[in-house]
């Protein structure tokens, strides 16, 4: 069904409110049929024939729809009042969405392609059903390496599983650059290509490049609370990388409990957590007691890892 507008303020135009009933009728019988044949109306002859009416009839009608000034004669004919300026025919949604697409197509926000299911399984099944990022295990997505607009192909090679999050943050940019610039925490998984890219990429890592958040916030929380804090900050937005772990693990050490410090950041929405905001909500008793040793132990670790130059960093000296 085809639709055309309709101007709502026709309720205050005397042209329209001065038409008798059988006239208005008829204004809005023309407006029907302009729509249905691009804007102009058809002959006398066929608009009788429409509008099951006769000829002689609806000549007179139109002769007072063009004195109200409700119809135009143009070039080719009649036409509605100005009705090429009301009517955006390219206007409805199909049109826009498709816009729409194409311009973030263009600006490499969005793809048209969508991938085949079976493609899709393929890789989320390579990836482990996790996001090759952050390890996020909720709204995957398909991501090309290479962004499409930049010449990458739907060759699974070149797709990898990613979370909604990771996605948005990494654009239009290729896995090397989104890696490089530190925007991302977890560095892929070994790469199942060849010998000697394994061997060569095993030389680049440093011991501990390659510690997941979840490796370092299982230091200090149990294994169902770690879980819950990945997955609470991918939902405010905040997913974590391995280094912002790192300091969230110290935080919640200096806390006497750490599980508990984790359920009240999580209850509270918080991005982290100091001992001295749990003080008014802590419900255990007990003195505050930090473990000393450990955060001494993080402090020493998060400084030798800065003077590394590992992909966790923002590195432009990347030996390569
Ligand atoms: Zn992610």
């Amino acid at each position: 069904m085809r639709w055309f507008r309709f101007y709502d303020d026709a309720v205050n135009d005397p042209k329209v409110q001065l038409l008798n009933g059988n006239l208005f009728k008829l204004w809005v019988n023309i407006l029907c049929i302009a729509s249905k044949c691009g804007g102009v109306l058809p002959t006398e002859t066929d608009i009788a024939f429409m509008l099951r009416m006769p000829e002689n009839k609806v000549r007179q009608s139109l002769e007072e729809l063009i004195a109200s000034g409700l119809l135009d004669k143009v070039k080719s004919g009649l036409a509605p009042h100005n009705w090429n300026q009301r009517q955006f025919v390219s206007d409805n949604s199909a049109e826009r969405v498709k816009r729409h697409r194409a311009k973030r197509a263009a600006s490499g926000l969005q793809s048209q392609w969508t991938a085949p299911k079976d493609l899709r399984w393929e890789v989320y099944k390579r990836d482990g059903f996790e996001c090759v990022y952050c390890g996020a295990e909720d709204e995957l997505s398909l991501d090309h390496k290479t962004p499409e607009m930049r010449g990458g192909t739907h060759d699974p090679s070149n797709l990898q599983t990613v979370c909604r999050s990771c996605n948005a943050s990494k654009r239009d940019l290729t896995h090397e650059e989104f890696v490089s610039r530190n925007v991302t925490s977890r560095f892929l998984k070994p790469p199942q290509n060849t010998e000697s890219e394994q061997n060569q990429s095993k030389a680049e890592e440093a011991p501990s490049a390659r510690r997941t958040p979840r490796d370092e916030l299982s230091l200090v929380l149990d294994d169902e609370r770690t879980k819950a804090v990945i997955e609470h900050r991918q939902r405010i937005r905040k997913p974590l990388t391995a280094y912002a772990a790192k300091q969230l693990a110290k935080q919640f050490a200096a806390c006497p409990d750490p599980n508990l410090a984790a359920d009240t950041m999580i209850a509270n929405g918080w991005q982290g957590v100091k001992p001295e905001w749990l003080e008014s909500r802590q419900t255990r008793a007990g003195p505050p007691a930090p473990n000393a040793a450990f955060v001494k132990r993080m402090e020493e670790q998060v400084a030798r890892e800065r003077s590394y130059s590992g992909p966790d960093q923002a590195v432009s000296a990347k030996p390569d």
